[in-house]
């Protein structure tokens, strides 16, 4: 098993969870057997995943900023990341909406398959919460009001508030800077080695993605919703996939052209990271992996990702995004084709563009936040749950496949922003038995 590369390992723990998940489901007691027995081994890695995404934001948020010898090179790097971020969440919104006017995949939908889905879901509670919890009224500053904590233990304590914890990090890192070298050593030094531990956990968690996807993906195959609507709603998830598709060709072309490096050798590099966003949906989850893989198998130097990448699971997601506006537009092709007007296509590019930097970076969220697409085009109140219904059977394959997008995006922006300040070097890949050289 060590011999086989990491990415080979995930993989086939992947395929061989989804056969066993279909197997299951073919006995009575298959489905609870799965959740009662397997289905927690998921868990506990995504748990562990988690656990180590606070610190390890921390620790390498403070060792880059601290290892800028120079302030002004750090808002350099923010503020081309920023625009960076923006700009290719534009570009998969545009792909989205340019596919789903051209396939119209709305205009396949039977009024039938609108009934039987509206029986199923329109008075499923969760969808209802869930329309709750994204349209409550809010000004338009207050997403800046969010992104700075009150109490940093507890924005550290809740994985919602990254953006809180890279706010309050960058402060202390940026006033470490300040202090100058000698002051600054002793909690530099405790950073620094904090974020070497934290990497060590990182390859040893690693260590059980193989089993661990396994795990999860035979969990999601036991609970997928019933096949039959999964069907009429495949044209939609085809829309939507084979836009997220384009973005990697996307993202391999400007690898390609900008760092000079082989997109394919690129992919491959970050094939674990990808693996792990489809499996767990979370792109926080896959943090740690993703800032492992672009940094040692890649080659960006700390001072680019540790800043790049946190920022990105946050608030860039290129894959949620395409997926908002296809299904904004999908919905609006169902329910409501009056309100297909251009004017209406601008306001999804805006308010998508929003509502992906506002989508937690946890399983499901970019279906929530769609409230707030709708919401700004002036969809009618009365068919919010119908609209939400319509696209929830098929949510969870699609947010797993728009994970590895919002992953790829992040890691692709990371290499470009390295490359334009001179920190993309040779990747220096350690694999388990290295680091165990070290420590020896
Ligand atoms: N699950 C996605 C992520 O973590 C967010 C979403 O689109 O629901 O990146």
């Amino acid at each position: 098993m060590r011999k086989l590369a990491l990415h080979w390992q995930i993989l086939i723990g992947m395929l061989l969870g989804i056969g066993f998940g279909f197997l299951m489901t073919s006995f009575d007691w298959g489905k609870e057997f799965v959740a009662d027995w397997i289905g927690p081994f998921g868990k506990i890695f995504v748990n562990l995943l988690k656990l180590i995404a606070i610190p390890l934001i921390i620790a390498s948020l403070i060792k880059g900023i601290s290892d800028l010898k120079d302030i002004s090179k750090f808002r350099n790097i923010g503020l081309k990341t920023i625009a960076i971020y923006i700009c290719t969440t534009v570009i998969a919104i545009t792909i989205g909406l340019l596919l789903v006017n051209i396939i119209e995949p709305g205009n396949g939908i039977s009024e039938e398959t609108v009934a039987k889905l509206k029986e199923t879901y329109a008075n499923d509670e969760s969808i209802k919460s869930k329309i709750m919890e994204a349209s409550k009224d809010r000004g338009p500053l207050e997403f800046l009001v969010d992104m700075v904590p009150d109490n940093a233990i507890k924005a550290m304590g809740d994985n919602r508030s990254m953006l809180q914890v890279i706010f309050f990090t960058m402060i202390l890192g940026i006033s470490l800077l300040l202090i100058g070298e000698k002051r600054a050593r002793p909690l530099k030094d405790f950073f620094d080695s904090l974020n070497d531990v934290v990497l060590k956990m990182v390859d040893l968690i690693m260590l059980t993605a193989p089993f661990a996807v396994f795990a999860l993906l035979a969990q999601v195959v036991v609970t997928a919703d019933d096949p039959e609507i999964l069907t009429k709603l495949l044209s939609y998830s085809m829309v939507v996939v084979s836009g997220l598709l384009l973005m990697i060709v996307f993202y391999a072309i400007v690898v390609a052209v900008y760092t000079k490096k082989n997109p394919i050798w690129f992919l491959k590099q970050l094939s674990p990271a990808q693996l792990l966003a489809f499996s767990t949906s979370s792109s926080a989850a896959t943090l740690p992996v993703t800032m492992e893989r672009v940094e040692e198998h890649i080659g960006v130097d700390k001072e680019v990702s540790s800043f790049v990448l946190p920022v990105g699971a946050t608030i860039n997601m290129d894959g949620t995004s395409l997926y908002q506006a296809v299904a904004a537009v999908f919905i609006m092709q169902v329910l409501w084709p009056e309100g297909l007007t251009f004017s209406n296509q601008i306001y999804i590019v805006l308010t998508a563009l929003l509502a992906s930097i506002g989508s937690a970076a946890v399983p499901g969220a970019g279906m929530v936040m769609l409230v707030i697409v709708l919401e700004a085009i002036e969809f009618p109140k009365d068919l919010y749950p119908v609209a939400l219904a319509l696209i929830f059977a098929v949510d969870r394959p699609l947010d797993m496949c728009r994970t590895v997008i919002n992953v790829t995006g992040d890691a692709t922006v990371s290499t470009v922003v390295a490359k334009s300040v001179g920190k993309l070097g040779e990747p220096k890949p350690k694999e388990w038995d290295d680091h165990y050289e070290e420590v020896k």
